[in-house]
């Protein structure tokens, strides 16, 4: 069997196209949808990733504004420069890029961003109105996971999702979208003893642990769903996730690629709650 592929890519697109039409429309109304994005320091990942984020809003109708801050920055600076976008009319989102340097502490940060303006969905209050249902913004990575089970058609009730990774950004809140759709959610991690053995009665495996090979063919059940979000490099320096790709894909029924899966679908999701802030704030 050779699982079809779910396309982050091809997704992305379909789904920038309506971002940049609601942009549009909201903007023929005298909003223009804005992005601020923070980053603190060097580092070299971040840089890429800001870069990609700031391109994704100019090429879909957003507006955005890159601040970018020495690594010496302190803490008490920062939390000013949020305070003060969090005023700012013309910015519906605000995104801090993690990580921030040691001496800044990180969720302080993050707790400081308006929640109306929290498009990473990061804060505290977002991530109580996930687990309670309320309107807040979503995670984008998990948000952009579930999108690309919407977008199969998949009927989630009933089903047994194992999520691999409990971290607050992706594990965590993965579980609790796959929950809201009455699915049977196991959550494993590094102290889950036999891994194998929870995968295995999945119908839906979504894989968010930052290693390569943690899921292999032996491990998924016949015609399962699998989601790979991570992020790593082979011995060739190449891009790969968790998932055992060439392998996995002889066995499951779908299955996302990584490049190409959720990464993209990330950022998509990220002009997704931007486009909401904006809406939320005209109406
Ligand atoms: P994280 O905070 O490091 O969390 C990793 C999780 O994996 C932890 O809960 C850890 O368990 C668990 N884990 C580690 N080894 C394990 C094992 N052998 N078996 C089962 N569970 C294990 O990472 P994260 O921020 O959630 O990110 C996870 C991966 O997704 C990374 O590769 C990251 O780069 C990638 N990512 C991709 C995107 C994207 O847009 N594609 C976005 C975000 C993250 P403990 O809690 O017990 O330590």
């Amino acid at each position: 069997m050779t699982a079809q592929l779910i396309d982050g890519n091809a997704l992305s697109r379909t789904l920038r196209t309506e971002v940049a039409a609601r942009a549009a429309a909201l903007k023929a109304r005298g909003v223009t949808p804005g992005l601020a994005v923070v980053l603190v320091g060097e580092n070299p990942a971040s840089q890429v990733y800001v870069r990609n984020k700031i391109k994704a809003c100019e090429d879909n109708g957003l507006h955005s504004v890159l601040e970018k801050y020495p690594a010496e920055l302190s803490e008490a600076e920062l939390l000013a420069r949020i305070d003060a976008l969090n005023d700012d009319p013309a910015i519906h989102g605000i995104l801090v890029q993690l990580p921030l340097p040691k001496h800044i502490d990180a969720q302080k940060v993050i707790e400081a961003i308006s929640p109306e303006k929290d498009v990473d969905g990061f804060h505290v209050a977002s991530a109580g109105a996930l687990m309670t249902g309320a309107p807040g913004f979503w995670p984008c990575t998990p948000y952009g996971c579930m999108k690309m089970l919407e977008s199969i058609a998949y009927d989630l009730r009933g089903k047994h999702a194992v999520v691999i990774g409990r971290s607050n950004i992706v594990g965590k809140p993965m579980a609790l979208m796959l929950l809201a759709k009455n699915a049977t959610v196991t959550i494993c991690h590094s102290a889950t003893p036999d891994l194998g053995a929870m995968t295995r009665q999945a119908d839906v495996i979504v894989a968010a642990v930052g290693k390569r090979n943690v899921l292999t063919a032996d491990m998924v059940k016949p015609g399962a769903v699998v989601i790979d979000v991570g992020m790593n490099r082979n011995d060739e320096g190449k891009l790969c996730g968790d998932v055992d790709f060439e392998g996995v894909k002889e066995v499951a029924g779908w299955i996302t690629p990584v490049p190409g899966g959720v990464g993209p679908m990330t950022i998509t999701m990220l002009l997704v709650n931007t486009l909401e802030a904006a809406e939320r704030s005209a109406h």
